[in-house]
């Protein structure tokens, strides 16, 4: 028998290591990060037992043991079915476990039972580097969509590739096992495929250590953002946000004259609410307010709470005669559909004033002090109803 090959044994304990400290990196991440915990803990876990699995390999010796044979099989396998769970949830795409249960837990079960034998390691071989490249291709194909939707092409691409290229090379060396099943190809034989696997699973634990962080990062600056942005009570976009959104579209109209549209919505005797019912009912109606005009919008329309119950939507390509009859169906939806207080309607009616960009409108202010004019015409008609300017 041929002893364990001395070039394959270090470069093995090496990469095992690196895993191990990766996994060890991750921890303290997650750790101190305290967002995505669960599927954190996951990757963790998938390094961890990668590199673990990787250790035993790096003992076997002859006469054979079932640990370094079949448990380092056992170990990394499972390690991958943690990567895609873990994936899974990071991405918010549907689970796999039931696949990943009966999939999984059959090649486990059969890698147990094959033994450490060298007669039957070829299929051991093709069963473990089959499953664990099966698991990667299966991951990489689940969240595709996910990832670019979320984070944009270049950081799909950044994952993807990478992830491809390890489950290629698992999944070549299935293949070439399946190939010739009675000439088993194990790390400590052939040192030379040997040794292009571990610089890919070094490669590989280096790019997804490195590619997945920056998402939790972008994650994290994005939910920082989107919170900087919108308004606590209704979730619409806040003064600040608002007031940029219209700076942009009233440069956006200057550059290539198409113009928008603009309503100022404010709550009819709104006081009376809180005087009434109190200052809680009067944040649920402000709360009901907002969902209902949202229904309304279509997909670039912006809303922005302006003030207390007053809110400002932008409306972009859109005439005056259209938000004049907007700005109607949304008053009298709004009188139509109470919101619920306790279990009773909770009337509420609003005025609207509406107003449409010029092209000698030379900055937003202007535009804002029209809508305001509006409806304040609106409340001196006896509100519930809009008016233009
Ligand atoms: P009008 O029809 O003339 O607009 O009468 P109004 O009572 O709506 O107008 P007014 O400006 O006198 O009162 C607005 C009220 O809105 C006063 C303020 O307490 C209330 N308000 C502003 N922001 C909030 C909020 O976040 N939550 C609650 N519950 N009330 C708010
Ligand atoms: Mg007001
Ligand atoms: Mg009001």
């Amino acid at each position: 028998m041929p002893p364990l090959s001395s070039h394959i044994e270090p470069l093995l304990s090496l990469v095992a290591f690196a895993f191990v400290l990766s996994a060890l990196g991750w921890l303290t991440f997650g750790a101190l990060l305290r967002e995505d915990r669960q599927a954190i803990a996951h990757w963790s876990a998938f390094l961890l037992l990668v590199g673990v699995g990787l250790w035993l390999g790096a003992l076997r010796d002859e006469p054979r043991a079932w640990l370094p044979y079949n448990g380092t099989n056992l170990i990394t396998v499972t390690g991958f079915a943690l990567l895609r769970r873990g994936t899974e949830h990071f991405m918010g795409t549907p689970s796999s476990d039931r696949e990943q249960w009966l999939l999984i837990g059959t090649v486990c079960l059969a890698i147990a039972l094959l033994g450490p034998a060298e007669s039957r390691a070829g299929t051991r071989i093709l069963l473990a580097y089959g499953a664990q490249g099966y698991t990667m291709a299966r991951t990489l194909w689940a969240i595709r969509h996910a990832l670019r939707r979320e984070f944009g092409k270049s950081a799909q691409v950044s994952i993807l590739v990478p992830g491809a290229f390890i489950g290629g090379v698992l999944l070549l060396q299935a293949l070439r096992q399946a190939a010739q099943l009675d000439h088993p190809m194990e790390m400590q034989r052939t040192s030379g495929s040997g040794h292009a696997l571990m610089f890919a699973y070094l490669f590989g634990a280096s790019m997804f250590s490195f590619g997945f962080m920056a998402l939790v990062t972008q994650r994290l600056v994005q939910r920082l953002r989107q919170s900087s942005q919108r308004d606590a009570l209704t979730g619409v976009l806040n003064r600040g946000a608002i007031q940029e959104a219209l700076a942009r579209e009233n440069q956006r109209a200057r550059q290539s004259a198409g113009g928008f549209a603009l309503l100022l919505l404010d709550a009819d005797r709104f006081k009376s609410i809180n005087d009434q019912l109190g200052h809680a009912a009067g944040d649920r109606a402000l709360q009901h307010l907002a969902a209902v005009l949202a229904s309304q919008m279509r997909d670039n329309d912006r809303i922005g709470r302006w003030g207390g119950e007053e809110f400002l939507v932008l409306l972009p390509a859109m005439s005056m005669a259209e938000a004049c009859t907007l700005a109607d169906a949304i008053v009298q939806r709004i009188a139509a559909l109470p919101a619920r207080w306790k279990d009773a309607p909770l009337p509420l009616t609003v005025s609207i004033g509406v107003t449409a960009w010029r092209p000698d409108d030379l900055d937003e202010h202007g535009l804002v002090e029209r809508a305001d004019q509006a409806l304040y015409s609106a409340k001196m008609a006896g509100r519930n109803c809009a008016r233009s300017h």
